[in-house]
């Protein structure tokens, strides 16, 4: 089968593209496309600032640095996400604490963060799985009653809304990525989304080794690294931006098409959607086949593969990686968390995840592709 490329470009990538070549400055200090990205991106999510930076992992380090993580302080995660959610937290000696998802949306439960708790808790990082924003409502209930900050983990949800307020408009800071897969791309890079100016300023100085935007004088007001994202990777980034939407309003209806359709074949699961979640950019189409063990669901996506449909694996469990454990981690075994994370572990077995690509193919392809998943299932 055969379905739409990723990423997609024309002219204006190309014009853009020049434009930064031409201005004959790179990188942000001395050119206009970053900034220029950082309004725009600000602007269409509903945030007042958007800092501009090298990738989702460092814009996720960058937002706990400024909400005042310090080493030993605990981040609430969910267990089932793409590992940078918790590296970027260890980076600077925070501990990532593994929290247990919904069975269906695959977001972090906001019971099971309750329970998690502790006084050295300092941010809870819901991950809008797939483009499904988290339960923000008892998420920002849940922080506000225990004296903590959200960082959203917003590197799946590009467009989202959450009862018709857009990423930047839910009161909390948010990163996103824009590596080569993510539903905006210039091949790496991220961005933070920020309300609060000094909070902005803030990320701005840690961005650029302390120095202030005019800093002629290295004057290094705070510490810091070099997180600035390069003019090229702005200007492809605008002409993308001005792709979003668009493509959002095809993968939504080719989604309300297909699953229904998984939804049908006997056995399958396709992940839910919260209505208060009334715009999901799909960032993967995913479903769960709990029948399955692991190895079956392995060779399903191979399968898969082999027809064409470009799917994959979900995420491992992140305290099933050797990574999440070469880094500040909670005094707990494999085994404690497991339990204590029993739906998260169970979807990183058995579930689907098939590119966003397939959701910009014509509707009928929807047909097509669940017809495989139903004709692959039963004959495993
Ligand atoms: C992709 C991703 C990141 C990291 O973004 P990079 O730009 O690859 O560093 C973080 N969290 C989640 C959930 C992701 O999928």
């Amino acid at each position: 089968m055969q379905f739409p490329a990723w990423p997609q470009f024309d002219d204006a990538e190309r014009v853009g593209l020049s434009r930064a070549l031409e201005q004959g400055q790179w990188w942000r200090i001395g050119g206009d496309e970053v900034k220029s990205f950082e309004r725009e991106f600000a602007r269409h999510h509903g945030a007042n600032y958007a800092l501009a930076v090298t990738s989702g992992t460092h814009a996720l380090q960058l937002g706990a640095d400024v909400l005042g993580l310090q080493p030993g302080d605990e981040v609430l995660v969910p267990a089932f996400t793409f590992l940078s959610s918790a590296v970027a937290v260890q980076a600077i000696g925070g501990v990532p604490v593994p929290v247990d998802v919904d069975p269906d949306t695959y977001c972090i439960r906001p019971e099971a963060a309750a329970e998690a708790l502790t006084s050295r808790t300092r941010l809870v990082m819901p991950v809008h799985m797939a483009g499904q924003i988290a339960d923000m409502e008892a998420l920002d209930k849940l922080a506000a009653d225990a004296g903590v900050l959200i960082l959203q983990d917003a590197a799946h949800a590009h467009g989202a809304r959450w009862r018709g307020k857009r990423v930047g408009e839910l009161g909390s800071v948010a990163a996103f990525s824009f590596q080569n897969g993510k539903l905006m791309t210039a091949g790496e890079g991220g961005a933070l989304l920020f309300d609060d100016e000094d909070h902005y300023q803030r990320a701005f100085l840690r961005h650029s080794v302390g120095r202030p935007a005019d800093d002629r004088y290295y004057l290094h007001r705070t510490t810091g690294s070099n997180l600035r994202l390069g003019e090229f990777a702005a200007a492809v980034l605008r002409a993308q931006l001005g792709r979003l939407e668009n493509q959002v309003t095809i993968r939504e209806s080719r989604w309300s098409v297909l699953r229904p359709l998984l939804a049908a074949i006997p056995g399958v699961r396709p992940q839910a959607s919260d209505d208060r979640c009334d715009r999901n950019p799909h960032y993967m189409a995913m479903f769960r086949v709990p029948g399955l063990t692991e190895q079956k669901r392995n060779l399903l996506v191979d399968r898969l593969v082999a027809l064409g449909i470009p799917a994959f694996v979900a995420f491992r469990a992140i305290y099933r990686t050797d990574g999440f454990w070469d880094a500040p981690a909670p005094a707990l075994s494999v085994d404690e968390l497991a339990e204590r994370c029993p739906n998260a572990d169970a979807i990183s077995g058995d579930c689907v995840w098939l590119h966003h690509r397939v959701l910009l193919a014509d509707e009928e392809q929807m047909h097509g592709v669940a017809a495989a998943v139903a004709r692959e299932i039963a004959a495993l």
